[in-house]
Protein backbone atom coordinates (compact mmCIF):
# COMPACT_ATOMS: atom_id res chain seq x y z
CA UNK A 1 0.00 0.00 0.00
CA UNK A 2 1.84 3.32 -1.01
CA UNK A 3 2.59 5.29 1.94
CA UNK A 4 2.83 9.49 1.78
CA UNK A 5 6.10 10.19 4.76
CA UNK A 6 5.30 13.90 4.44
CA UNK A 7 1.77 13.79 4.98
CA UNK A 8 1.73 10.56 6.96
CA UNK A 9 -1.06 8.43 5.15
CA UNK A 10 -1.41 5.74 3.15
CA UNK A 11 -3.63 5.95 0.06
CA UNK A 12 -5.03 3.03 -2.19
CA UNK A 13 -3.24 2.68 -5.38
CA UNK A 14 -6.10 4.32 -7.35
CA UNK A 15 -6.20 7.51 -5.56
CA UNK A 16 -2.45 8.26 -6.76
CA UNK A 17 -1.67 10.86 -9.69
CA UNK A 18 -0.37 9.47 -12.83
CA UNK A 19 2.99 9.49 -12.20
CA UNK A 20 2.65 7.39 -9.02
CA UNK A 21 2.86 10.75 -6.79
CA UNK A 22 0.73 11.82 -3.71
CA UNK A 23 -2.33 13.27 -4.58
CA UNK A 24 -1.87 16.25 -1.74
CA UNK A 25 1.77 17.28 -1.89
CA UNK A 26 3.06 15.61 -5.10
CA UNK A 27 5.81 13.75 -3.55
CA UNK A 28 6.80 10.25 -4.99
CA UNK A 29 5.23 7.52 -2.32
CA UNK A 30 6.60 3.91 -2.53
CA UNK A 31 4.30 0.96 -2.69
CA UNK A 32 4.81 -1.26 -0.15
CA UNK A 33 3.91 -4.93 0.97
CA UNK A 34 1.84 -6.01 4.15
CA UNK A 35 4.94 -6.66 5.38
CA UNK A 36 6.69 -2.92 4.84
CA UNK A 37 9.10 -3.90 2.35
CA UNK A 38 9.64 -1.73 -0.90
CA UNK A 39 8.15 -3.19 -3.82
CA UNK A 40 10.43 -1.98 -6.72
CA UNK A 41 9.51 -0.81 -9.64
CA UNK A 42 6.69 1.34 -8.75
CA UNK A 43 3.46 0.40 -10.74
CA UNK A 44 1.72 2.84 -12.09
CA UNK A 45 -0.76 3.36 -14.99
CA UNK A 46 2.46 3.86 -17.58
CA UNK A 47 4.37 1.16 -16.40
CA UNK A 48 2.07 -1.39 -16.14
CA UNK A 49 3.10 -4.11 -18.98
CA UNK A 50 0.20 -6.45 -18.93
CA UNK A 51 2.54 -8.61 -21.49
CA UNK A 52 4.94 -9.43 -18.64
CA UNK A 53 2.14 -10.34 -16.05
CA UNK A 54 -0.03 -12.18 -18.89
CA UNK A 55 2.91 -14.11 -20.09
CA UNK A 56 3.64 -17.35 -18.82
CA UNK A 57 7.71 -17.84 -18.70
CA UNK A 58 7.63 -19.86 -21.87
CA UNK A 59 5.57 -22.76 -20.44
CA UNK A 60 2.69 -23.85 -22.71
CA UNK A 61 -0.50 -23.87 -20.69
CA UNK A 62 -2.36 -26.94 -21.19
CA UNK A 63 -6.26 -27.67 -20.48
CA UNK A 64 -5.58 -30.09 -17.52
CA UNK A 65 -7.23 -33.51 -17.98
CA UNK A 66 -10.40 -33.23 -16.51
CA UNK A 67 -11.56 -30.11 -18.87
CA UNK A 68 -10.86 -32.61 -21.76
CA UNK A 69 -12.98 -35.44 -19.95
CA UNK A 70 -15.76 -33.33 -19.51
CA UNK A 71 -15.70 -32.18 -23.06
CA UNK A 72 -15.81 -35.57 -24.29
CA UNK A 73 -18.74 -36.26 -22.14
CA UNK A 74 -20.15 -33.50 -23.36
CA UNK A 75 -20.35 -34.41 -27.05
CA UNK A 76 -21.03 -37.83 -26.41
CA UNK A 77 -24.19 -36.59 -24.53
CA UNK A 78 -25.02 -33.94 -27.12
CA UNK A 79 -24.74 -36.41 -30.22
CA UNK A 80 -27.04 -39.04 -28.11
CA UNK A 81 -29.49 -36.28 -27.69
CA UNK A 82 -29.48 -35.39 -31.56
CA UNK A 83 -29.48 -39.37 -32.40
CA UNK A 84 -32.45 -40.00 -30.25
CA UNK A 85 -34.62 -37.37 -31.84
CA UNK A 86 -34.86 -40.06 -34.96
CA UNK A 87 -35.24 -42.88 -32.85
ZN1 LIG B 1 1.77 13.48 0.52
Amino acid sequence: MPWCEPCAKYFVPNALTIEGGCPKCGAVVGQSDINGRSIDPLVTAKTLDLRALASTDGQDEKAPWHFKLLVSALVIYISWRVVSLFI
